[in-house]
């Protein structure tokens, strides 16, 4: 649970990468940023997560500074209370999905409580029977399941995904987008989800669908069905090539439908 500020925040290597970037991050959400390789999104996740250094700006987590240029304050990344899940799943080949999973853990906890929070975050992934397998003998959506369970295990206030869906197949990424976003919700996360990939990024959250005369952007889909959730149905909506899912107070039938998204909650850099 942790809103984030960026204030004026740039970093340039060879040439400037991020300039002048203010943004405000929404806690216990799922935010997208969606732009091309190299436009700077793992650089700005990095800096969130403080292991790229800023030039100038500030960060602040909850109105907390965690980064000042002008003051030199540079909170170290184990303080920051965050977790983040890359593309490549980073699991070590030679431990065990549970070594893996612990292997991030604060060295002070005990046998038992270390193996309580491992089974605990592996549970929230479904993968407490895998626990004794390596990741080579899990598919890629099981292993970036464990590379999710290692950062639920952590307990963190902030997730960061970088790209972390983009080598999964379509139906096998929309599976996860879902667990994903359960888990986010029902820990009370906040969330960012960077990725070059603009379909993928809308799946999160943000879609409705649409009212007449919407200043929003719209997108044409066709419903496949609704599954009821228990307070709200999740909607399968095919536009084009891919499946959305999108929170409805009702369900809908097989028929064309306009979803819109607001554009506040998609940013674009
Ligand atoms: P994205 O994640 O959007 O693909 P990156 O943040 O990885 O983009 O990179 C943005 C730009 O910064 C690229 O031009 C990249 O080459 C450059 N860059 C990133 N990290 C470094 C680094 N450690 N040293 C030098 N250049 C870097
Ligand atoms: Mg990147």
């Amino acid at each position: 649970m942790v809103a984030i500020k960026l204030h004026e925040l740039s970093k340039s290597f060879q040439g400037p990468v991020i300039n002048q970037l203010s943004l405000t991050i929404p806690d216990q959400q799922i935010t997208a940023l969606i732009g091309p390789s190299g436009s700077g999104k793992s650089t700005l996740l990095n800096m969130i997560a403080g292991l790229t250094t800023p030039d100038s700006g500030q960060i602040s987590f909850d109105n907390q500074p965690i980064f000042d240029a002008a003051t030199h304050w540079n909170q170290p990344p184990a303080q920051r209370h965050l977790a983040m899940v890359f593309q490549d799943f980073a699991l070590w080949p030679h431990m065990t999905v549970q070594e893996n999973v612990a292997f991030a853990l604060e060295k002070h906890l005990t046998k038992p409580e270390l193996t309580a929070q491992v089974n605990w975050a592996l549970e929230q992934v479904s993968l407490i029977d895998f626990r004794h397998r390596y990741p080579r003998e899990l598919s890629g959506g099981q292993q970036q399941r464990v590379a999710l369970a290692r950062a639920l295990a952590t307990q963190p206030d902030l997730i960061l995904f970088d790209e972390a869906l983009s080598a999964l197949d379509p139906e096998l990424r929309t599976r996860l987008q879902l667990e994903i976003r359960a888990l986010i919700h029902d820990q009370h996360l906040t969330a960012i989800f960077v990725t070059h990939d603009r379909p993928e990024a809308l799946q999160p959250e943000y879609v409705a669908v649409s009212q007449a005369g919407t200043q929003q952007p719209t997108y044409q889909g066709l419903v496949q069905r609704s599954t009821f959730m228990g307070d709200h149905f999740d909607t399968y909506v095919q536009v084009g090539a891919y499946d959305w899912h999108v929170k409805t107070q009702l369900p809908y039938t097989t028929a064309p439908i306009t979803l819109s998204i607001d554009p506040h909650q998609i940013l674009t850099f």
